[in-house]
């Protein structure tokens, strides 16, 4: 599955998001219970309103979201690249997602200890990146020295790494991070593989008081133009109004969140927005028993598709039978859009759409 980390400094609200995240109602309502792989690590479901609606059509038994992985990565700090604080550990777990959601201090709290004695999240995100870019630069030159014996052989795998790894070299030398480098299609899996912690995607999450948690504040909107200038995603939460909307059935929730202001869960917005972040997008399969999403990524074709549910349906497929999630919805079910000619018939170079529905043939 696609994992996202929680990074920021100590005292920012990540473990108030992330306990609010995994324990929320929603997640449970849905038949998803928060799952404990590890302390710090939690399944959610991604909040989907197509998925309802779906399944309230076909009268299917159960819904079954598709789900994303958050990891709350602790421990970093100014001189975590040096293996201050948890150091080293906390680099390795950063390593292993597919992007990162940095959550910034954007609310003013005497009582709450601020490590660099000041709110300031442009300052706080420039903390937290430089260390990143610090282990950044130091495990290409390690890998770099490594890759001396089998550039002397001719290895043709040890020169597009070299090539790579001296294209993120010159921009983290440049002070910039390893995603500012832009990689062509065909370098993109081999980039991918060195792992380094700045070519991930960040969501900047702005936390915010519980009053201003509707509109932001001047913090906030810094941290929105420094997201749009980075390419980077944003979204505004209050952690501390997350956690409280945690522990409400889903009608009290509502209500809760209308009395905000707000129309729906911060969460569900940082889910989404880290969904989007990733390249990611959902598919549906519809029937009596169960409708279910599942993720893929963006570009996707249907046998690779087919691949999520089951190897086999990859191996042996034969066709997919697809029905847009609106032609779905304006046929008020699959027989319906099939009586309005909305039922396609695509083969193994049909690329997948968000929100399609599925039927796929296979031999067994
Ligand atoms: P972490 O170290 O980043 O995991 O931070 P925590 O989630 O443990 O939060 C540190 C402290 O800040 C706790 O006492 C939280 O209750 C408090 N806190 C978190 N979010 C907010 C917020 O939005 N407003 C205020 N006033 N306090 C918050």
């Amino acid at each position: 599955g696609f994992r996202m980390g929680i990074v920021g400094l100590p005292n920012v609200g990540k473990s108030t998001l992330f306990n609010a995240l995994t324990r929320t109602a929603a997640a449970q309502a849905a038949n998803f219970p928060f799952c404990t792989i590890e302390p710090n690590v939690g399944e959610v479901a991604v909040p989907d309103p197509r998925l309802d609606r779906l399944a309230g059509i076909a009268g299917s038994k159960q819904i079954i979201p598709t789900r994303i992985t958050f990891v709350d990565i602790a421990g970093l700090v100014k001189g975590a690249s040096k293996g201050e604080g948890l150091g080293n550990q906390f680099l390795a777990n950063i390593r292993e997602v597919d992007a990162i959601a940095h959550v910034l201090r954007c609310f003013e709290d005497g009582d709450v200890t601020h490590v660099e004695g000041r709110v300031d999240p442009i300052a706080d995100a420039e903390v937290i990146e430089t260390e990143l870019m610090i282990a950044d630069m130091e495990s290409i030159e390690r890998r770099l020295t490594g890759l001396t014996r089998k550039l002397k052989g001719g290895d043709k795998e040890a020169v597009a790494q070299e090539r790579l790894l001296k294209l993120a070299l010159a921009a983290l030398e440049d002070g910039k991070p390893a995603r500012s480098v832009e990689i062509t299609d065909e370098d993109r899996k081999a980039w991918n593989m060195l792992q380094l912690l700045t070519s991930k995607p960040v969501l900047y999450v702005c936390n915010v008081a519980e009053d201003e948690a509707a509109t932001g504040n001047d913090w906030s909107a810094r941290v929105a133009e420094m997201a749009a200038s980075q390419g980077a995603g944003h979204v505004v939460i209050s952690a501390r109004i997350e956690e409280e909307i945690s522990q409400l059935d889903a009608d009290e929730a509502q209500m809760f969140l209308s009395e905000m202001g707000l129309d729906e869960a911060g969460l569900d917005r940082l889910i989404r927005a880290g969904y989007d972040l990733l390249g990611l997008q959902t598919y549906f399969t519809v029937g009596p028993k169960e409708a279910r999403a599942w993720t893929i990524r963006k570009g996707t074709l249907a046998p690779q598709a087919a691949g999520e549910i089951h190897g086999d349906f990859e191996k042996g497929f034969i066709r997919a039978e697809t029905i847009a999630y609106d032609d779905y919805i304006a046929g008020n079910g699959e027989v319906g859009a099939r009586e309005a000619g909305k039922l396609r018939v695509e083969g193994k170079t049909y690329e997948v759409k968000d929100g399609d529905v599925l039927h796929f043939l296979f031999n067994a």
